[in-house]
C-alpha cells in the first residue's frame, strides 16, 4: 500500500465533519478536512440548535461562543394543531438555563468550523470525485479544485460526512434517495413576524399534514427561520410545490395571515433533502465510515439532525481511534460505530418513526393537541421530541401508551 499522506480524511465541513475533525485532531491525529464551499457558507435549515447538539458543544467548550454571535436562545416550544388549537411548554428553570439556540446556519457552521481549523489540515473549494480502493479497502480519495486541478490523498480511514447527497455514500454503493424514509423541507428568513417569542413554533397546520410549518426566531432582531416539511412520498402523493405552499399559507392561513402582513421575505425560500433515521443504513465499510447526513441520522419526527450529526462525529472518533490502537480498519473491527451508535439513538428512532406516522391521524393530533396540557407525561415527551432536552427513548410510545396519555386529565 501507498504511504498514507493523513491518519485520516474527512470529507464535509458542516457540524458533524468539523465535529470529528476537533475530536480526531485533539486525539493526536494527522487530519485532512476538505469541502468543496469555502466558508463561512450557508446551509437550508431551520437552524435549531437542539439539547443534543448542546451537550457536544459543551463537549467542544463552544457554547458561550455560540451564545456570542447573538444566536435567540429558545426557553420553550410551541405547539398548534391543525384545528389551530396552541399548546405552550415552557422552561421551568429559564432563569437557571435556556433549552437551545437558533443559530444561523452560515454563523454555527463556521464557528465549529474555524475551531477545527485548529486541530486539523482543511481544504475548502476542494470536491471529492471519487474514493481510491486497494481492492475493497478504502484507502484515500480522489477531488478537483475550482480551478479542475485534480488531486489525490492517501490515508489510513476515510469518514463520509458530506451531508445528503454523500458522494462518499454514493461510491461506497448507497442509494441515497428513499422517498418512506427521506422528508423535503423549504426555509427562508422573513422580518417583522408578528407575536414571537423565545419560543419555537411548530404549528401542524391542515395544508402541510402529515408534516409541520415552523416559525423560529433567530435572535437577529425582528428576524424568523420560516419552513414546512413532509415525507418525500408524501409530497409525491399529493403533487404539491412546497414553494408555492409556503407562500400560500404565509398569505392565506387563518393562523398566521395576520402575523405576516407586515413581514419581509428576505431572499428566496429554498429546499433540501433530510435523510431520516427510520431505515438506519449501512454505515460502516472497510476504511469507512460515514457520520452525520451522509449516514442517514436525521430525527424522523422532529426533522433535527445537527445534534445527531455531531454526536455521530464524537461515537466514530472513538471507535477510529481504537481502530488506530488495533491497527485494524476493516469493516468487522470498525463495526463497534454502528452498534453504539444505534444504542445511543436507535431507541429515539423507533418511537420517532411512530410519532411519525401518529401525524397521519389529524384528529388523534387535534385531540392530542387539545389535551396536552392534561398530561404532564405528554407534554414532557413531545418538549423532548422538538427540544431533544429528555430523550424518548425513555418512553415507550406504544398505542396503549399513547392511549392512556391522550385520556389522562
Ligand atoms: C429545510 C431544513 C431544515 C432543517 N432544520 C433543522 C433544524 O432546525 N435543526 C437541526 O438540527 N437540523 C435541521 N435540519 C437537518 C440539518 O440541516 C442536517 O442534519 C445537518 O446539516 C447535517 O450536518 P452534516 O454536517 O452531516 O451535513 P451538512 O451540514 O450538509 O454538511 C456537509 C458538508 O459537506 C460538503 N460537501 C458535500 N459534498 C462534498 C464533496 N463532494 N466534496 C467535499 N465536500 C462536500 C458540503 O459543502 C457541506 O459543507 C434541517 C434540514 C433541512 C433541509
Amino acid at each position: 500500500m501507498q504511504q498514507a499522506d493523513f491518519d485520516v480524511i474527512i470529507v464535509g465541513a458542516g457540524p458533524s465533519g468539523s465535529a470529528c475533525a476537533i475530536y480526531m485532531g485533539k486525539a493526536g491525529k494527522r487530519v485532512l478536512l476538505i469541502d468543496k464551499a469555502t466558508f463561512p457558507r450557508d446551509k437550508t435549515c431551520g437552524d435549531a440548535i437542539s439539547g443534543k447538539s448542546m451537550a457536544i458543544l459543551k463537549d467542544l467548550d463552544l457554547v458561550d461562543r455560540v451564545a456570542k454571535t447573538g444566536a435567540a436562545k429558545i426557553n420553550g416550544v410551541l405547539i398548534s394543531s391543525p384545528k389551530g388549537i396552541a399548546a405552550e411548554i415552557d422552561n421551568p428553570k429559564p432563569d437557571e438555563t435556556f433549552l437551545g439556540f437558533v443559530c444561523k446556519r452560515q454563523m454555527f457552521d463556521n464557528l465549529v468550523f474555524q475551531e477545527a481549523k485548529k486541530h486539523a489540515t482543511v481544504m475548502e473549494g476542494l470536491a471529492v470525485m471519487d474514493l481510491i480502493f486497494d481492492n475493497s479497502r478504502v484507502v484515500g480519495i480522489k477531488a478537483k479544485d475550482a480551478k479542475g486541478q485534480d488531486h489525490e490523498f492517501i490515508s489510513r480511514m476515510v469518514v463520509g460526512a458530506d451531508g445528503a447527497t454523500s458522494v462518499v455514500a454514493q461510491k461506497l454503493g448507497l442509494e441515497l434517495m428513499d422517498p418512506p424514509n427521506t422528508s423535503i423541507a423549504v426555509r427562508a428568513y422573513y422580518d417583522g413576524v408578528e407575536g414571537m417569542t423565545n419560543r419555537i413554533e411548530i404549528h401542524f397546520v391542515d395544508e402541510v399534514m402529515p408534516g409541520y410549518f415552523w416559525i423560529f426566531p433567530t435572535g437577529d432582531k425582528n428576524e424568523a427561520n420560516v419552513g414546512l416539511g413532509m415525507l418525500v412520498d408524501a409530497r409525491q402523493e399529493r403533487n404539491v410545490n412546497l414553494v408555492k405552499l409556503m407562500d400560500e399559507i404565509v398569505e392565506k392561513n387563518p393562523l398566521m395571515k395576520g402575523r405576516f402582513k407586515n413581514a419581509k421575505k428576505k431572499g428566496k425560500i429554498v429546499g433540501w433533502n433530510l435523510p431520516l433515521g427510520s431505515k438506519p443504513r449501512e454505515m460502516v465499510f472497510d476504511g469507512a465510515l460515514l457520520i452525520g447526513d451522509a449516514a442517514g441520522l436525521i430525527d424522523p419526527f422532529s426533522g433535527e439532525g445537527i445534534g445527531n450529526g455531531m454526536l455521530s462525529a464524537r461515537v466514530a472518533s472513538k471507535v477510529i481511534l481504537k481502530a488506530f490502537y488495533d491497527n485494524d480498519f476493516s469493516k468487522q473491527n470498525l463495526g463497534e460505530y454502528r452498534d453504539e451508535l444505534l444504542k445511543e439513538i436507535g431507541g429515539e428512532f423507533k418511537n420517532s418513526t411512530r410519532l411519525q406516522r401518529f401525524l397521519k391521524h389529524k384528529w388523534l393530533l387535534n385531540f392530542a393537541i387539545k389535551r396536552i396540557h392534561a398530561s404532564k407525561e405528554f407534554r414532557d415527551m413531545l418538549a423532548g421530541t422538538f427540544i431533544n432536552e429528555s430523550p424518548i427513548d425513555r418512553i415507550s410510545i406504544t398505542p396503549g401508551t399513547l392511549w392512556r396519555m391522550l385520556i389522562a386529565r
